[in-house]
């Protein structure tokens, strides 16, 4: 039974449909330069990525922070990954389409305004219709709630407020004075502003009259109203973005007549939105950027708790993520993408070596290519150094050796870098000393004399040649030499200090150096970032929460932050952080990774040449990438990841069926699935958000399941329980609760009728009592079995044993019957002499011993004479009289012993064993006499014919012998009968 219960999870969630997928599209910012401050990345929705419409009539964020976005086609929310719809066809309790406006209520709600129904309600995963019937006729174009809790909606050409009984009571203007089209409404304390064709208006006590009437906003058409952010308004007019400020005086910011939305943000930054899509930005500063949105833009406007700015047009949802990154691409001039070093001298000037030459990138502009002394070898600038000696530059390449440029670009020297048999060897980079100029080179490190020799200084060191990729000076003075194959220290007294990997490095390949003021060197290798400090070594790595461990540039931002480049993006780690691992207070250092989703124009910044990084004057991060230079602004990047992602549950489901969202659910069916979905709130890198959950009381570990967002739990057990799920934005350390979002749910799964304890007991006496029952039956099943099996067992017994007995009197029968049968084989029946059979077998034992003692042996066929007639005269029976007294008479020898048998018909045979021929013979003369003489009664006389023969030379074998005695008893026959030949 309790197999039923067990109980699993799903680890990791549905991937939601990867909707947020940031298309960054290339905006221009003309004006805006590459000036140091806040970028706005660009990321658009459409239908596409699961908007029901692309017509955005108005925008929301819920007191959860979920963002709703009205279309014509139902209502979206936003969780930053995905949209969940809700729309007529799916919302049973709601008719939601053409949906004009929204207003995020305080308790957590929201409401929607439709084009034809009304207003509904959705609150807790609930929508229910709002207000009295009235409302269902109105067309809802706006809603706004004022401080005193009235609900105000314009509906075309009307103002209406919500009574205590949610019945709509139409607001009276002035006479004459129409509000005409209502644009807009802006709660101002109690009061209520509306924007309108016919001016601005402000509602007092239930009463319209007109606003800002001395500054002439009464008379314009008005579009927009809102706050400056310094107690003065904005206001949106026909003829431009006027600014009426707290002291009273009014100004027009922006002169044109094609304003369609102006809003202030947090930033005190104005927005103006242009009736052709053309928005601009103008900041507290006065500076201003500007951008084009695709489609025409409605009065969905909105800026999120996370800054964020959300626009609404006609081709859908569009969102403004201010950034710290920006790219400096062919797109803003520069000669090709591929970048590989970057430089700023003194003076002030930016030069960039990349795949196509060198640039120079001075007070935002970006100069053109400079010229390289031969145009058909490759131009690539792999490595720079600023010239001591002026404001320019020495620049390695790739094939033409080092050049060197004045601080206005001009080519001054090439000095070439040909080694051994390299007519011209790669610079990955280079530092100019008063001995000359250092060069590292794939291979190794070589020193450029004044007079234009070539010396291998790395060789001439022991450093061999292996390719040299940083040469660095501390304030010492000393020259930090990193190559593919450890690293060196030379000394101004021409000493060297090598470390070698395995042996004294935990590296191989030496990408940079860092040299702290306290003789501290921060070392970029292939095998994480190496601390050498007092002599000791310390590594950073992947198993420290770096997520390379090859990194090519370090550079401090001068805010004791550690940046720290990769093929995947820059690593920011905070200096204290090191100190904190250390003294093992975390388990990991917090890193932030800035990549391509913060707006790099490519993740993989290029290294192994020098320098690969660099930070500008003004602060910000300079990296080479294969895709354009980026620029990180350090005060910005990655400021609002330690901001806690708020946590929501978006949906419950209990066997499949969807539950009102609430703090805690009592489960009173038995729960065969139970299905959570959450979802962090954080909108600005959503991608960067992980999660984990458990169900106290079930689990007690954490299950980390990544970007899932939804945790499964199936037959779950009766029991009180504790849904908790957490979302952190990478870089994640679970173990930093002031970073983590939170949420949590109360089940109370209800035991089932069967599981109640009362049901439990009584089930399980039941099934002891039918247990008990049934071992009863089958007891006396087994009993009477067992006699039934007894009694079979005797009776077969029984039946063995009379078997027993009768085998054994039919062995004997069969003994009697094998012996008879012997005997019937051996003798004749008539005379009782032995057969013939029987005689051969004599006569060979009798030859053998013959043979094997030397004594003599004779044998005698004897034969009746003329037999026949006695049969014929007398008939068989006397016939057979005649034999048998035969047989006795031969059975009965006068002397010695003697064998007899019956060879067949009136023939016998007598075997003479020790008896010589002459001796048988005579011997069968008296025999042959005896039988002339013998009288037999009622029978005729009989004589006897008899052939002799004796054992010698030629008669040693049965036949032989017996084949002599035969032609003897011929003879006998043919000398008349009656007679012994032999
Ligand atoms: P001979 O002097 O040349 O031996 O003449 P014979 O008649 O004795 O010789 P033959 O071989 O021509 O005849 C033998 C006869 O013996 C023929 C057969 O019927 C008879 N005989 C053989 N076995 C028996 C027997 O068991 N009982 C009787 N009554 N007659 C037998
Ligand atoms: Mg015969
Ligand atoms: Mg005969």
């Amino acid at each position: 039974m309790s197999a039923a219960f067990r109980a699993s999870r799903t680890g990791r969630g549905r991937l939601l449909p990867a909707v947020w997928l940031l298309v960054l599209l290339a905006v221009s910012w003309p004006g805006a330069g590459l000036a140091k401050g806040l970028h706005y990345g660009v990321t658009r929705w459409d239908m596409r990525d699961g908007l029901p419409h692309n017509m955005v009539h108005d925008i929301a964020q819920d007191r959860q922070g979920f963002i709703w976005v009205a279309t014509w086609e139902g209502v979206a929310r936003f969780n930053g990954r995905s949209f969940t719809v809700y729309d007529n066809e799916n919302t049973e309790q709601a008719r939601l389409s053409g949906v004009f406006s929204l207003l995020a209520e305080a308790d957590g709600s929201i409401l929607v305004g439709t084009a034809v129904d009304g207003i509904y309600r959705h609150h807790q995963g609930q929508w229910r219709a709002y207000g009295d019937a009235a409302l269902r006729q109105l067309r809802v174009e706006d809603m706004l709630r004022t401080a005193d809790g009235t609900l105000w909606l314009s509906s075309r050409h009307q103002l209406y407020r919500l009574d205590a009984q949610g019945r709509p009571q139409q607001v009276d203007f002035p006479s004459g004075i129409e509000p005409g089209q209502i644009h807009a409404l802006r709660a101002d304390g109690d009061d209520l502003l509306v924007a309108s064709l016919n001016g601005a208006w402000q509602v007092h006590n239930g009463r319209a009259r007109p606003w800002g009437q001395a500054q002439g906003f009464a008379g314009k058409q008005v579009r927009q109203i809102d706050r400056d952010g310094a107690g003065g308004w904005v206001l949106a007019c026909d003829d431009g973005v006027w600014r009426w400020h707290a002291d009273g005086r009014s100004e027009r910011v922006v002169a044109s007549n094609r304003i369609s939305q102006a809003m202030v943000d947090s930033r005190q930054a104005l927005w103006v939105v242009g009736n052709d899509g053309q928005v601009l930005r103008i900041a507290s500063d006065g500076s201003r950027q500007q951008l084009a949105l695709d489609g025409l833009p409605s009065r969905a406007f909105l800026e999120d708790r996370e800054g964020l700015l959300w626009l609404g047009d006609s081709l859908g949802l569009t969102r403004l993520s201010p950034g710290a990154v920006r790219a400096l691409t062919q797109r803003n001039g520069l000669g090709d993408s591929y970048v590989r070093t970057v430089l700023q001298t003194a003076n002030g000037s930016t030069w960039i070596g990349h795949a196509s030459g060198i640039q120079r990138w001075q007070d935002g502009a970006l100069g053109p290519l400079l010229a390289m002394p031969d145009t058909r070898l490759s131009t690539t600038v792999t490595a720079l150094a600023a010239d001591p000696h002026g404001d320019g530059v020495w620049a390695g390449t790739y094939e033409q050796g080092v050049l060197r440029f004045d601080g206005a670009g001009r080519l001054l020297q090439q000095l070439p870098v040909s080694y051994a048999s390299a007519r011209s060897l790669m610079v990955r980079t280079l530092l100019p000393t008063a001995q000359g100029m250092l060069v590292g080179t794939p291979r190794g490190l070589l020193r450029l004399d004044a007079d234009g020799q070539v010396q291998p200084l790395g060789k001439q060191l022991g450093l061999g040649e292996h390719a040299v990729q940083v040469l660095s000076r501390d304030e010492q003075g000393q020259i930090w030499i990193g190559t593919e194959a450890g690293m060196a220290m030379l000394r101004p007294d021409g000493r060297l200090r090598h470390w070698q990997p395995e042996r004294d490095l935990p590296a191989y390949a030496v990408f940079d150096f860092l040299h702290d003021a306290d003789g501290t060197v921060w070392v970029a290798s292939d095998s994480g970032l190496l601390r050498l400090r007092d002599g000791a070594l310390q590594v950073y790595d992947h198993h420290a929460g770096l997520p390379r461990d090859k990194m090519f540039r370090i550079l401090d931002d001068g805010h004791r932050r550690l940046w720290l480049s990769s093929n995947q993006g820059v690593f920011r780690v905070a200096r204290s952080e090191f100190a904190a691992f250390d003294a093992n207070r975390h388990d990991l250092l917090a890193v932030d990774v800035i990549d391509s989703s913060d707006g790099m124009p490519s993740s993989q910044v290029n290294g192994a040449t020098w320098p690969a990084g660099w930070q500008h004057r003004d602060g910000q991060l300079m990296f080479p990438t294969g895709r354009g230079l980026a620029l990180i602004d350090p005060e910005l990047a990655g400021r609002d990841r330690n901001a806690v992602p708020p946590v929501v549950l978006e949906q419950v489901l209990v066997n499949g069926v969807r539950q009102p969202l609430q703090a805690a659910y009592r489960l009173q069916q038995r729960t065969n699935r139970l299905s959570i979905t959450y979802a962090a709130l954080a909108f600005a890198s959503p991608h960067k958000l992980r999660y984990r959950y458990r169900l106290l009381g079930f689990e007690r570990d954490w299950v980390e399941v990544g970007e899932g967002t939804e945790a499964v739990y199936t037959n779950l057990p009766p029991g009180d329980y504790r849904f908790q799920v957490q979302a952190m934005a990478m870089p994640l350390d679970w173990s930093r609760s002031q970073r983590l979002g939170s949420a949590e749910l109360a089940i109370v799964q209800v035991p089932v009728f069967w599981q109640r304890p009362l049901v439990l007991a009584t089930a399980a006496l039941l099934l002891l009592l039918v247990l008990f029952s049934g071992w009863r039956l089958r007891v006396h099943h087994y009993e009477r079995r067992q006699r039934r099996l007894n009694a079979l067992v005797a009776q077969r017994t029984e039946e063995l044993h009379r078997k027993n007995v009768a085998l054994v009197a039919a062995g004997r029968e069969r003994d009697e019957l094998l012996g008879r049968l012997e005997r019937l084989a051996l003798y004749d029946s008539l005379t009782a002499l032995p057969n013939r059979r029987a005689a051969d077998g004599y006569l060979q034992q009798a030859l053998d011993q013959a043979a094997a003692s030397g004594t003599p042996l004779s044998v005698a066929l004897i034969d009746v004479d003329h037999f026949k007639q006695v049969n014929d005269g007398y008939g068989h029976q006397v016939g057979d009289r005649v034999l048998a007294h035969l047989g006795r008479l031969l059975s009965e020898p006068s002397e010695g012993a003697v064998f007899a048998a019956r060879q067949g018909g009136e023939e016998f045979l007598l075997v003479m064993p020790n008896t010589a021929l002459a001796r048988g013979r005579q011997r069968m003369q008296v025999l042959c006499a005896e039988v002339a003489g013998a009288q037999l009664a009622q029978a005729p006389a009989i004589t006897v014919s008899i052939g002799v023969a004796g054992y010698g030379p030629g008669r040693d074998q049965v036949h032989t012998l017996l084949a002599a005695a035969d032609a003897n008893l011929y003879r006998a026959k043919e000398g008349g009968r009656n007679q012994v030949v032999g």
